[in-house]
């Protein structure tokens, strides 16, 4: 059953779901997402040599990506980048209201490079955009704001008034 105002989203695979090979670090891969029978979605991460022998019918989305190493960051900006994270995965669970805050996060950890934009998807009538966060894979739905809704310029300001740091 599909929760409303979001989409469950499979996370990347360690290994290519073509040939099998395992992803390593700084390897680029493709992502696909497909429609299936039911509510949720099918998703075929492939290697740079696979990629485009998956398709039978058009992806939703696909996007391409790098595996990512290992990344430096100081303790200060770690500290809200981490609450960040945390407010974000719980806001995603039930962003019922509180869309603007859940897209504001996303736009500030995306910036952070915490997130990555991996394009937009429609589901029953609803707009999404989908993140991904490199380091772990996980990939998010977040529901469409109006841009025009969102003032760049304060986003700081937004994001320490809603995590509190
Ligand atoms: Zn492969």
């Amino acid at each position: 059953m599909l929760a409303i105002g979001r989409i469950e989203i499979p996370r990347r695979g360690a290994n290519c779901q073509i040939c099998g090979n395992k992803f390593n670090k700084g390897d680029s891969l493709v992502s696909c997402l497909f429609q299936s029978g039911g509510a949720s979605l099918v998703r075929v991460d492939a290697c740079h040599g696979c990629s485009g022998q998956s398709a039978e019918a058009p992806p939703l989305s696909s996007w391409k990506s790098i595996m990512p190493g290992e990344k430096k960051v100081s303790m200060g900006s770690r500290q809200k980048d981490e609450a960040a994270k945390e407010l974000f995965e719980r806001l995603q669970q039930n962003p019922s209201g509180k869309e603007p805050s859940l897209y504001l996060l996303a736009l500030y950890l995306e910036r952070r490079k915490v997130l990555a934009r991996r394009g937009e998807v429609e589901q029953e009538g609803l707009a999404f955009f989908l993140f991904e966060m490199p380091s772990s894979g996980e990939t998010y739905s977040v529901p469409k704001v109006e841009a025009a809704a969102i003032d760049l310029a304060s986003l700081d300001e937004e994001i320490k008034s809603i995590i509190g740091i």
